[in-house]
């Protein structure tokens, strides 16, 4: 899904925290919702060794338009750092706040590929992408 759907999303949902909780809290949760995506950047840092910002937006189109046949994960779209967001949110708040911003984002991210037919292109889970990696070639994981 595109950064600025991602940004709309947002801004769209932020007066609805903001109705439900308060201004610092609705911030965090918007912010959340778009700043998950910097796991993308590091992603792709570390893959290609490369910190090109233009390089990155191409390696993802290239994964978007062979999406049918890869597989990866992206480490902030996971349960785990989900179920951490909010095991942190029992020392401070604000974790549930950004718990909640990874959470409409990872949902908005599963509508969209459900959409074009790729519902679990990207895993869910570290558990879930160490057990199917391996019906992946290499040059398949993402
Ligand atoms: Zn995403």
């Amino acid at each position: 899904m595109k950064l600025s759907s991602h940004i709309a999303q947002g801004v769209c949902l932020g007066p609805v925290a903001y109705f439900l909780t308060d201004l610092r809290t609705a911030v965090i949760f918007s912010g959340s919702v778009v700043l998950i995506d910097v796991d993308h950047y590091l992603h792709y840092i570390y893959r290609k060794k490369n910190v090109s910002v233009s390089g990155m937006f191409s390696f993802y189109d290239d994964v978007w338009n062979r999406r049918r046949e890869v597989f990866g994960v992206e480490i902030f779209h996971t349960a785990e750092v989900l179920l951490l967001l909010v095991a942190a949110g029992f020392w401070h708040p604000a974790f549930l706040a950004v718990a909640a911003g990874f959470f409409a984002h990872m949902l908005f991210d599963f509508l969209h590929l459900s959409w074009h037919k790729v519902p679990f292109v990207r895993a869910l889970s570290f558990a879930e992408f160490f057990i199917r990696k391996k019906n992946y070639p290499p040059g398949m994981i993402w």
